[in-house]
């Protein structure tokens, strides 16, 4: 289990609410547990209950507090539930960080509708729900952080990741779009744009394409988990207050 690594960077989250998707496993898991160790009560939400249960209990072992909601990110009631599960709980909603996010990379002669809809679904319409049910709460209480986990890819683009790609774009233009929407509330929207980070999905890469792949970072590595959650930790303290509608790129000086 993944610990925060330098707690060099804190943030005073005491009392606050955060639902963080995609928090059964890589990134999201380390930026719930983050959270969680700068004082916040964690909403973790992704599909695989068993491996929710897993970072609840390490958010735990550091003496935080969570809770894990199964829920698929495509499916609007169930979001709508978690939402108002959450409220019901803890009776309020400070900070949403859209992570959950899937691939299907392969040329675009070869992308099957399927393999379309799914990631657009899985990764943009996720983040419009998730932000449409916290936003009236948001503005009603005058305050909140919303963070999507982007990727460079949305940036710069890869090859065989049209859907991909266009997703993470889209997540980009989302949050720029509503943080002007929400700034007169004191609600920021901001997006992280994470280039090559270890976890699961790049270790499905492979050793060979991954070699290759440091060889283009300036950094010659990966980057962790744990640095993307310290940039999510700095956008959603109190101290980002007048940081909104922008991008974080956090990838060792690739598209520098
Ligand atoms: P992982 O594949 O390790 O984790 C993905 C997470 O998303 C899991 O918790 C998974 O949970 C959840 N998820 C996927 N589909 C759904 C769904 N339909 N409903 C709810 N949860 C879902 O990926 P990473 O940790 O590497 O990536 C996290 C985010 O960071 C993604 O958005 C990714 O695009 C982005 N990113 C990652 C980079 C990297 O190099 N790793 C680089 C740039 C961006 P479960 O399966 O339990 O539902």
């Amino acid at each position: 289990m993944t610990q925060p690594a330098a707690r060099s960077l804190t943030a005073d989250l005491t009392d606050q609410v955060a639902l963080v998707t995609g928090a059964s496993r890589g990134l999201g898991r380390a930026i719930a547990l983050e959270l969680a160790c700068n004082g916040a009560r964690v909403a973790c939400v992704a599909r695989d209950r068993g491996a929710l249960a897993e970072t609840v209990e390490a958010i735990h072992a550091v003496g935080g507090r969570a809770a894990a909601h199964a829920c698929d990110v495509k499916d609007r009631n169930s979001v709508e539930q978690v939402v108002d599960q959450v409220l019901a709980q803890w009776d309020r909603l400070d900070i949403l960080v859209n992570n959950a996010g899937i691939n299907r990379d392969t040329l675009l002669p070869g992308m099957r509708d399927e393999d379309w809809e799914e990631v657009l679904t899985t990764n943009l319409t996720g983040t419009f729900l998730f932000c449409r049910a916290v936003s009236r709460q948001m503005m009603r209480a005058r305050y909140g952080r919303i963070v999507n986990i982007a990727s460079v890819s949305g940036m710069i683009g890869t090859a065989g990741q049209t859907n991909y790609a266009a997703s993470k774009a889209g997540q980009i233009g989302f949050a720029r779009s509503l943080s002007q929407e929400l700034a007169g509330r004191k609600v920021t929207v901001n997006a992280v744009a994470p280039g090559y980070i270890e976890s699961e999905m790049t270790e499905a890469m492979g050793e060979l394409v991954l070699g290759e792949v440091k060889k283009r970072i300036p950094a010659k590595r990966l980057g962790t988990a744990e640095e993307v959650a310290a940039a999510v930790l700095y956008l959603v303290s109190p101290a980002a207050a007048y940081v909104t509608g922008q991008v974080l790129v956090i990838d060792g000086g690739m598209t520098g």
